[in-house]
């Protein structure tokens, strides 16, 4: 009888535009955000185009990686399997301190703390290699 086979991680699909986004996270536990060079908007979700000028000058720099929850969810059932160990985790839209909205997951210790207006931080860094993409803890 052979062992069960651990469930893999669903890939995250990397394009040339969300690349520096994934390989800051990879590499440093960091998250990179878009800032336009004509207009100053910070940019979420990673894109060639601003959204408020259409200019294609957007630079990436290192985002504090702090924010609030606005409203999340806790999800109990349907998981992918590689997250059903997990479960419940909790899924929430972020307003990052530089102004924009992120949906992510928030690995909390007591999901039944976790509150809208929560102060939340991305985890720390030798934590971010079991996450695929940022991923925040309560502050
Ligand atoms: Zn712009």
């Amino acid at each position: 009888m052979t062992a069960p086979m651990h469930p893999a991680m669903p890939k995250v699909q990397e394009t040339l535009t969300n690349a520096p986004m994934l390989a800051a996270w990879r590499a440093e536990g960091a998250l990179a955000l878009q800032r336009c060079a004509d207009c100053a908007t910070v940019v979420f979700f990673p894109r060639s185009v601003c959204p408020h000028c259409w200019s294609t000058r957007l630079d990436w720099f290192r985002a504090t990686g702090t924010g609030r929850i606005v409203s999340f969810s806790v999800i109990h059932r349907g998981l992918p399997e590689a997250f059903q160990a997990d479960a419940p985790i909790v899924l929430a839209e972020v307003a990052l301190a530089e102004g924009v909205p992120m949906i992510a997951r928030v690995a909390a210790p007591d999901v039944g703390a976790v509150r809208s207006g929560m102060a939340v931080r991305l985890v720390p860094r030798d934590e971010a290699a079991r996450y695929p993409l940022p991923t925040f803890a309560p502050a």
